[in-house]
């Protein structure tokens, strides 16, 4: 047996893992040691455990397809796939003159670094358009924009394993147990040695209970009311002057207006609005205002609303208020879900930035690309694309002719599945998996794509670690690693600046264009066992471990927002009851593409369910394991109910991994006015017994 040190493909927490390979293929999993240069400090949640059961499911993908008239699927060569798409972009080019929506295109969290910058750098250099964009804008779109107008940097501002130290947790609309379960056992860690843990959720999570068990907090607000929540604890800290003002005059700015906003809500208001009782709210923000070092955590819980924006400049807005930024174990710190979803946004897989997040309207930020891309300037998109949910629309409403779909899976992970499904059989539809996923089977075109498994790059994980991922075995079949389908389309459209010899060579150019990744070099990685945490200029900084150090924030000074309540767009009615909310499960991951295809996985849950409380299930008849109609205004599903402590009277909560019960097919896709962040943790729905 042979084996390879690689980065785990399920979560962003980054952890480090063996894959023992034996005759050319992954037959196991071991955690790498010694636990000092593992995130996961020599450990490994269930998932990690079993990374490598996907790997030879006899689903994968192992020739390019080209869907017939009749609707058959055709074995091609990658010759005469490439030639296809090829013809067919150009054609859609040249019919749709000046139409900047004619092509739209989505890269992919699961991807590595290097595939992330070639597929934004085929979108931009070859196909001229900004209309590049992927699954982060469902998830931390509003991490992004939110953090990055506060501070002037969207990403974690410290590391994991600053957690212990801290001398308050404050957990905010994450499940960390059971999405980052590493991270959790962190958080376990800091609670034996003292740390005071505060856990809001509307939801009972495993957090909560270990809060109460703990003399800490667990606090159970509506969903959708996170705004009023923090709000009514800063209303707190400013009464009882328990801010520090000296922080505040000396790095942030905007205080006078903010504290307008805040004398607004009441103690009283915010208990009326979040059902969370006014000496809760008082001794949360007593804890939090005397507390030397906060480590707020939040998740989608807080990212996933139409004021998702709003959400996160909040939590900002209550660690600058206290000076809980800029130091060891304190600050705000939004956890990645995707192994890849940090770096598939620094790489400027997104609708308006280029890698290292530099602005696609700005003019000499366009010159500096396209100097090192070898293309014209002027030739180049100079406004901002259109997002995923953008992309979408344009599809049904005919605009979008043709959507590259590189490792997403939107018919499951998107809002309103039906109207996605709808679209996308409007526009010609090219996918690049390594398994057939619902999106592909509505495909034109499908591209056998290599797993993690069998191609080298990097991950950069929630903590702004690049890591490297290392290849342990030869492609499946004749699939091929993504940034190789996508140098062979670009040849074949004329274009050769994506011809690399090597995943090395991408990064070197990396290194070259993009400022936080300037010193994160391939040998560097080689040589560095624990990675290098952005920003990292040059080859001589050893890496940051926390943001905005001393005060020194990213933007200059740190800018408080005044942030008004607004309740979420759909509330429950008469027609409409319930409260829905939506989310991930510890044993599965994202659309399941991968986590129900490993035996251990989906043997330990195998299909979807709802949760409801036991007085509603009482109230309609409805027993434990029965199924139910779920509806809403965009469609309805039959699924298992599961009664539950963890849920409370009028909310009901769905996973979103699996097909037979798709959540997606409920959910609303309202989004937030400027990140364009879909509301999937609210909506309305109905349930009702099955006759
Ligand atoms: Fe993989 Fe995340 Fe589990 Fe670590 S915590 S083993 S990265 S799924």
């Amino acid at each position: 047996m042979e084996k390879i040190k690689t980065t785990c493909v399920y979560c962003g927490t980054g952890c480090q893992l063996w894959l023992k390979t034996k005759d050319g293929k992954v037959v196991d999993t071991k955690p790498v040691m010694p636990p000092e240069f593992n995130p996961g400090r020599g450990k490994l949640c269930i998932k990690g455990w079993n990374v490598h059961e996907f790997i030879h499911h006899p689903d994968r993908l192992t020739d390019p397809l080209i869907k017939k008239e009749n609707g058959h699927w055709e074995k091609v060569s990658w010759e005469q796939v490439i030639t296809y798409i090829a013809e067919r972009f150009k054609q859609i080019i040249n019919e749709n003159p000046g139409n900047k929506k004619a092509i739209g295109c989505l890269s992919s969290a699961k991807c590595t670094n290097e595939e992330n910058y070639v597929f934004q750098k085929f979108v931009r250099a070859v196909l001229k358009t900004n209309n590049v964009d992927h699954c982060a804008r469902l998830c931390h779109s509003s991490t992004v924009v939110g953090l990055g107008a506060a501070f002037g940097s969207g990403a974690m501002t410290n590391s994991i394993d600053e957690i212990t130290d801290a001398k308050v947790i404050f957990v905010i609309g994450s499940n960390t147990n059971e999405q980052h379960p590493l991270i959790g056992a962190r958080i376990l860690k800091a609670l034996k040695k003292g740390t005071k843990l505060i856990v809001a959720d509307p939801r009972t999570i495993p957090l909560s209970e270990l809060a109460e068990d703990n003399q800490g907090i667990a606090i159970k607000h509506r969903p959708g009311t996170d705004v009023a929540l923090l709000n009514g604890i800063m209303n707190v800290i400013i009464q009882e002057k328990l801010y520090d003002e000296k922080f505040i005059r000396q790095y942030c700015e905007n205080f006078n207006a903010f504290k307008e906003e805040i004398r607004k809500m009441t103690l009283e208001r915010a208990s009326n609005i979040t059902s969370v009782s006014q000496k809760k709210i008082i001794q949360t923000a007593r804890i939090i205002g005397q507390a030397d070092s906060v480590y707020l955590i939040y998740s989608m819980g807080i990212t996933q609303h139409t004021t998702g924006v709003d959400n996160v400049k909040s939590t900002a807005n209550l660690q600058m208020l206290c000076a809980n930024v800029g130091k060891w174990a304190t600050g705000v710190n939004p956890l990645r879900g995707q192994n890849n979803v940090q770096g598939a946004c620094d790489m400027g897989a997104l609708a308006n930035v280029f890698s290292g997040y530099q602005s696609v309207t700005d003019k000499e930020i366009r010159k500096k690309m396209a100097r090192e891309w070898k293309i014209e300037a002027e030739e180049m998109d100079d406004q901002i694309g259109l997002t995923v949910v953008e992309m979408i629309d344009a599809a049904y409403q005919g605009d979008l002719k043709a959507l590259y779909v590189m490792g997403e899976n939107p018919v499951m992970s998107d809002p309103d599945s039906n109207h996605v499904r709808a679209a996308l059989r409007k526009t010609f539809l090219i996918v690049q998996d390594i398994f057939m996923t619902h999106t592909a089977e509505l495909a034109e075109v499908v591209l056998p794509a290599a797993s993690f498994a069998e191609k080298e790059g990097t991950f950069t994980s929630t903590e702004r670690r690049v890591q490297m991922v290392r290849k342990a075995i030869e492609p499946v079949g004749n699939s091929k690693p993504d940034w190789q389908i996508i140098a062979l389309l670009a040849r074949e459209m004329g274009y050769s600046g994506l011809n690399y010899q090597h995943t090395s060579e991408i990064l070197d150019e990396i290194n070259r264009i993009t400022p936080i990744y300037g010193g994160i070099t391939w040998e560097r990685l080689q040589k560095n066992e624990a990675g290098l945490q952005w920003p990292c200029p040059d080859i001589s900084h050893p890496g940051t471990i926390y943001l905005h150090r001393d005060g020194k924030f990213s933007r200059g000074k740190g800018y408080f927002h005044p942030i008004s309540f607004k309740e979420p767009a759909e509330l429950p009615g008469k027609e409409y009851p319930f409260i829905l909310s939506t989310g991930r499960i510890l044993w599965h991951f994202h659309t399941g593409t991968m986590s129900r295809r490993s035996k251990t996985l989906n043997e330990r849950v195998p299909e979807g369910y709802v949760e409801i409380s036991k007085e509603d299930a009482e109230k309609l008849q409805i027993n434990n394991n029965e199924m139910i109609k779920v509806t809403t205004r965009r469609g309805e599903i039959e699924i298992k109910a599961k009664i539950t402590h963890k849920v409370s009277k009028g909310l009901i909560f769905i996973p979103f991994h699996f097909e037979e019960a798709a959540a997606n097919i409920l959910t609303n896709a309202a989004l937030d006015p400027i990140a364009k962040i879909p509301e999937y943790k609210v909506c309305a729905a109905r349930i009702e017994k099955i006759v």
